[in-house]
């Protein structure tokens, strides 16, 4: 059991994400979780309406991915691998390739999102190095969009919530589009994709990659957008000469009721990311997915050109996370995912839908395992904060954005609760 002191310890001396250490908002310790519950050092449990950020999609202490991580654990926490190899990197590697868009043909595993983000610019970047087009070193993104932290990730995230602004001097300058505007499941519009055409054109000739989140934006906005908008992207690359690239960290697994959510518009990216739910939310590993035409590219030897990718970070292809995220897309696909994502879509369609006619609230908006009320004002993060604890769930809104997206295994019962008190809420939101 944790005492003060420790929770003393906590707010003095570690960060947690965006947080201030002298005025940090009160943090929940957790003793352990199992399945969709969340239980808290003084008996509270919760149900978990994040799957700790998109990870946690068999819920938590899963019986098969322990036992993965126990076998592995016995054979080898980790070795390098550069020079060596392992069942469980090829295993993974396997099963991923067979799972991804056919183009999709190479793999690089790395240790977070972010990195792999890093990884598929650079991918990007050093292509036309090696085509001999050096000039095609810029970027070109939709605005709202949400890549991670790092330097080269954070100059394609949205250049207002995206921290531009703090670090300005030390950014890339990268070329923003507007979010298009066509919603997932209403008509399309052709004008919608009039900016990105004119911005396509005009740079082409200095573009490496267009980078974006396919059909839904997670982190900067939770916009759903219209898969028309892919397909028209993929075709515009293509005639521009621009590489495309699909961020899938956050909708990759079936969160968005397709394997993949490039999977809504039928197209294939140059280059794929994925991390958060490889591992069902276990351990943290990514990785950047390419074709052969790109890999062809990076292995040029002539002239002076490197001949090989230049990237390698220690922990690259961890056997431990490896083997548990094999056993996570196993259970991916033993568990029904289809079937369990197109009943939380329904359930969060039914009790969240109601909320539009509410006062205060701006939009709501569903699609897949994940559910959104979008608010008009800010909402307050330490009132609600406590309001869910107390009222027994974990629901982590930012901005005016109040939302969910539960391991695939919620009974209905539990989801029930989450949508009530995203409603509860936006009530209360509302009146303060
Ligand atoms: C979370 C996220 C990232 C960053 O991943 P980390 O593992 O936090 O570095 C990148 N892109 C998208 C779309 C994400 O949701």
């Amino acid at each position: 059991m944790l005492d003060e002191n420790a929770l003393a310890f906590d707010r003095e001396h570690l960060w947690h994400p965006y947080t201030s250490m002298t005025r940090p908002l009160p943090v929940y310790p957790v003793a352990r979780a199992q399945g969709v519950r969340l239980f808290l050092a003084d008996g509270r449990d919760l149900i978990d309406g994040m799957s700790s950020w998109w990870c946690a999609i068999h819920g938590y202490n899963h019986p098969a991915l322990n036992a993965a991580l126990e076998a592995q654990i016995g054979e080898m926490s980790h070795v390098m691998f550069g020079g060596l190899t392992h069942e469980a990197a090829i295993a993974l590697g396997r099963r991923l390739l067979r799972m991804a868009p056919a183009p999709l043909q190479h793999l690089f595993l790395c240790d977070s999102g972010s990195v792999s983000v890093e990884v598929a610019l650079k991918m990007a970047l050093q292509y036309w190095q090696a085509l001999d087009r050096p000039e095609k070193h810029r970027l070109l993104t939709i605005r709202g969009g949400y890549h991670g932290d790092t330097f080269h990730a954070m100059s394609v995230c949205d250049p207002v919530t995206g921290m531009h602004g703090l670090f300005a001097a030390a950014l890339p300058r990268q070329l923003f589009a507007p979010r298009p505007c066509c919603r997932f499941g209403a008509d399309w519009d052709a004008h919608d994709l009039d900016a990105m055409a004119s911005l396509l054109m005009a740079h082409s000739e200095e573009l490496a990659a267009l980078i974006l989140e396919p059909i839904v934006q997670g982190a900067g906005g939770m916009w759903f957008y219209h898969p028309e908008y892919l397909r028209e992207l993929r075709a515009l690359c293509d005639r521009y000469g621009v590489l495309l690239i699909f961020d899938e960290i956050a909708t990759g697994f079936g969160r968005t009721g397709r394997l993949f959510a490039a999977g809504h518009a039928g197209v294939a990216p140059d280059i794929m990311c994925v991390g958060k739910a490889l591992t069902g939310g276990t351990m943290t590993l990514a990785a950047t997915l390419t074709t052969a035409a790109v890999a062809r590219a990076l292995s040029r030897v002539d002239r002076g050109k490197p001949g090989v990718f230049m990237h390698g970070p220690t922990f690259m292809a961890n056997p431990l996370a490896c083997r548990v995220a094999c056993a996570s897309l196993d259970e991916l696909e033993r568990c029904g995912w289809q079937e369990k994502v197109a009943r939380i879509e329904a359930q969060l369609r039914r009790e969240l839908e109601p909320a539009r006619n509410m006062p205060g609230v701006a939009d709501v908006r569903v699609l897949g395992a994940i559910g959104v009320i979008e608010t008009e004002k800010p909402v307050d993060m330490a009132r609600l904060q406590r309001f869910f604890v107390d009222n027994g769930v974990w629901i982590r809104p930012f901005g005016r954005l109040i939302y969910v997206m539960p391991p695939y295994i919620i009974e209905p019962a539990d989801l029930s609760k989450l949508t009530a008190a995203q409603r509860e809420a936006a009530a209360i939101t509302a009146r303060h």
